[in-house]
């Protein structure tokens, strides 16, 4: 393979990056991006970012010694607009046709909005910018911030809007935020945490609507059951989709995401799909850590030209909320049962296996990282298929 095009330069186009040149390719490598900066890292965005206790510096994915050593050719700013399967190329937004022997697709996910016109003090929080920008308003002062959708951006926004000493409420349209994730008897004990801090959680009712007074800047959060909630700043955490717009037409299979093998490769052979944007042998992660290990599983079948790696990492993720590290690992299917094998829950410190037919199928914790670390190995090493 003479030459790559890896699009989407975050964390799972860096990381195929550094794979690609790690397994040997040493082609042309042009990495394009429609973000202006070099890959950062998203998690601290949501917190230390947002409390003001990290820096846009502190948050880059890669030194400039390590870009150098990538030599590649950086298209930043720069949108991908389609992709000629056939012509091996990709288009650009500024009118050039990028020739590629093979494509990593990593153009990851973008937020769901509420509908309705745009208003200022607004937010969605997914790039740096995005950040930034909540940033700035939530420095105009004490603030009524009104957090919609409990999930992970939800609660993480909520935690460190408290931290900065704002009023927050969080809507949350399902009963219960975060079951899909944690199953409703942990998801309960996480949920907690917001009464915890002083923050109102007000689950069971969507959004029907966001109030300006005739302004261009919003006043309130209307409820589908009629309550207004007065609010300075809204920030919008309802989920994303993923990027997958310029490729339609391209004739790659897609559906919620760019359908792929086990080993990230899609329906051609010389085009994989990473991180977000990727459905893995028919699942969509949106977890930093499985972004990084698909990147590597992608570089090798892509270079081999054919599927002789699978994914099969157990899948991981963490959340920082109010002081508190959520930390799981594993595949919990709904019905597996959680058990607290040490700690407690009101103490907001514990470690808690789930269990299907007496066998431990995922693993979560509160601030006990270092026997999570262990329980996670344990059971990485219990159930993970024979990959590589
Ligand atoms: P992205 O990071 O979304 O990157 C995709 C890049 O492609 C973007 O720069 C995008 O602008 C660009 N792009 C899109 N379309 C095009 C195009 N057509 N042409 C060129 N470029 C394009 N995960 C955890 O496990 N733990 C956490 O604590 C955690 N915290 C998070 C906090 C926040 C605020 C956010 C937003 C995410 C968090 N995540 C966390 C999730 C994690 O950051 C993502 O899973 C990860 O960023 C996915 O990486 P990616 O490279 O696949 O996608
Ligand atoms: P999310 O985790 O999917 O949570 C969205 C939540 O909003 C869900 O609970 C959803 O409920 C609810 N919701 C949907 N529509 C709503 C509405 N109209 N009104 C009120 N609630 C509504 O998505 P997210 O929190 O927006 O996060 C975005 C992405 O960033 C995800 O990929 C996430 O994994 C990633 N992220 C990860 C972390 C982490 O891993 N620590 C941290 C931050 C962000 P239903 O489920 O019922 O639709």
């Amino acid at each position: 393979m003479k030459a790559i095009a890896v699009i989407g330069a975050s964390l799972a186009g860096l990381y195929a990056a550094r794979a690609l040149r790690s397994q040997g390719f040493d082609g042309r490598l042009t990495i394009v991006g429609d973000e202006h900066h070099r890959p950062y890292d998203r998690p601290p965005l949501s917190k230390n970012f947002l409390t003001g206790a990290a820096s846009p510096d502190q948050l880059a994915l890669a030194d400039a010694e390590e870009v150098a050593e990538l030599d590649a050719e950086w298209l930043l700013g720069t949108r991908a607009t389609g992709l000629d399967t056939g012509g091996r190329a990709v288009t650009l937004d500024n009118g050039r046709r990028l020739e590629a022997d093979g494509v990593v697709v990593a153009t990851g996910a973008t937020p769901r909005r509420l509908p309705g016109p745009a208003l200022s003090g607004v937010h969605t929080l997914r790039t740096l910018d995005d950040a930034q920008a909540l940033r700035d308003d939530l420095g105009r002062g004490p603030a009524r911030v009104v957090v919609i959708g409990g999930g992970f951006i939800g609660a993480e926004v909520a935690s460190s809007c408290a931290t900065l000493g704002h009023d927050v409420t969080v809507v949350e349209a399902a009963p219960l935020p975060l079951v899909p994730q944690l199953g409703d008897e942990m998801a309960l004990i996480c949920s907690a945490l917001h009464a915890d801090h002083g923050v109102t959680l007000l689950i069971g009712t969507g959004v029907a609507g966001l109030h300006s007074g005739g302004t261009d800047r919003v006043t309130g959060v209307e409820l589908r059951d009629g309550r207004v909630l007065l609010a300075d700043v809204v920030v919008v955490g309802i989920g994303v989709r993923p990027n997958t717009g310029w490729l339609e037409g391209s004739g790659l299979p897609l559906n919620d995401g760019v359908l792929c093998d086990e080993g990230c490769v899609t329906a051609v052979p010389h085009i994989v799909a990473v991180g977000d944007v990727a459905r893995v042998g028919g699942s969509r992660a949106e977890h930093w850590t499985s972004a990084t290990e698909q990147a590597a599983v992608a570089a090798r079948n892509l270079l081999a030209g054919s599927t002789v790696a699978t994914h099969g990492g157990l899948p991981y993720f963490w959340s920082d909320q109010y002081g508190v590290r959520i930390q799981f690992a594993g595949r919990r299917l709904p019905g597996d049962m959680p058990r607290i094998v040490e700690g407690s829950p009101e103490d907001r410190s514990f470690l808690a296996c789930y269990e299907r037919d007496g066998a431990t199928t995922a693993v979560l914790a509160l601030n006990r990282p270092r026997p999570f670390m262990r329980q996670r190995r344990e059971l990485a090493r219990a159930t993970q298929p024979a990959t590589t």
